[in-house]
């Protein structure tokens, strides 16, 4: 059975290795020098068995498929109905960096930086003067969450986040766009500091499919058996990731691969199928959206092939 899997993924990686259009993001130098060749997909089981292919070993930065991870901290910690206070939960039909709220100017959901970054400042202690030492803190929940989603320790990308914190002006646009709402607790840098560092952790994609396999499990990682988050923030979660997890190009991902799912610009992507596997793809040549062209394509016949749509109805 395992060989059979094992020939099917290497088949559709090769099917999809020819296509090399898109760009590798190119904001941040660090992120522009990556090869732009590096290719892996990774599939993770219900018994926690993983199918590795092609780059799944190498380390790249999780960038925004963090944030579904960052949502399932704050809603844990402060509870859906404080949650949906301070972030709406509906597909905003726009870039992932828009500067833009909702009519109670709350960010749109939780996948684009806005509600990302409100995120992050919730994991904060509520006050205007955080300091450094309660910023680091906060990261070292940050990482322990994560590491426990994934089922190993993670670290972050020092140099990444350097000049992610050096050359964000869009994203201190949008948190102090937030700031001057009055809706920020906590100090809009501050806020800003931490969703920096979280977008830096590295990954490989056979630790996206361990993430997306916890998710798949309702919140308990399949290799190391240990329950992260509850159902309901599974449930939360995978709704969020269907209707905003690919930004403006969530309808076409939704209409052709059908799975709820997340993208980063360090071009990682993780799909997930309820209740049974999480799927990590690597490829850093991003389409207009900034979702990974391959990766994309990679869902797409895997969805096909096995009719992995949630609405299939065959
Ligand atoms: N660090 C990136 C940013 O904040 C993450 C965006 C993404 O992966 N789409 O702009």
């Amino acid at each position: 059975m395992r060989s059979l899997v094992d020939g099917y993924l290497s088949h559709i990686m090769d099917e999809c290795h020819s296509d090399r259009s898109g760009h590798v993001a190119d904001y941040i130098p660090e992120l522009a020098a990556v090869d732009p060749e590096g290719y892996g997909l990774s599939l993770c089981v219900h018994d926690g068995h993983t199918y590795s292919h092609g780059d799944s070993a190498t380390a790249f930065t999780i960038q925004s498929v963090s944030k579904p991870l960052t949502y399932a901290m704050i809603l844990k910690k402060h509870g859906a109905a404080a949650v949906d206070a301070k972030i709406g939960v509906e597909p905003s039909g726009e870039a992932f960096n828009e500067i833009s709220v909702d009519d109670r100017r709350r960010p749109k959901n939780p996948m684009i930086n806005a509600g990302a970054i409100f995120a992050a400042s919730m994991l904060l202690p509520p006050t205007r003067d955080v300091d450094a030492a309660a910023v680091d803190a906060a990261f070292r929940e940050v990482l322990e969450f994560y590491s426990g989603c994934a089922g190993r320790h993670l670290v972050m990308d020092e140099e990444v986040y350097a000049s992610e914190a050096a050359t964000g002006s869009r994203n201190r646009a949008i948190a102090y766009m937030l700031d001057s709402f009055g809706a920020l607790e906590t100090s809009p840098d501050a806020a800003l500091d931490l969703y920096y560092r979280q977008c830096s952790i590295r990954v490989t994609t056979d630790d996206l499919a361990g993430i997306g396999a916890t998710i798949a499990n309702g919140g308990m990682n399949p290799r190391t058996g240990r329950t992260v988050f509850s159902n309901e923030t599974a449930q939360r979660l995978l709704s969020v990731m269907t209707t905003c997890g690919m930004y403006d190009g969530a309808g076409d991902w939704v209409t052709s691969v059908g799975l709820p799912a997340k993208s980063g610009v360090g071009g990682g992507i993780l799909a997930v199928l309820p209740g049974q596997l999480g799927i990590g793809v690597y490829s850093p040549r991003l389409d207009e959206h900034g979702n990974s062209v391959r990766g994309v394509e990679v869902c797409r016949h895997l969805s096909t092939d096995l009719g992995l749509h949630m609405f299939n109805v065959t």
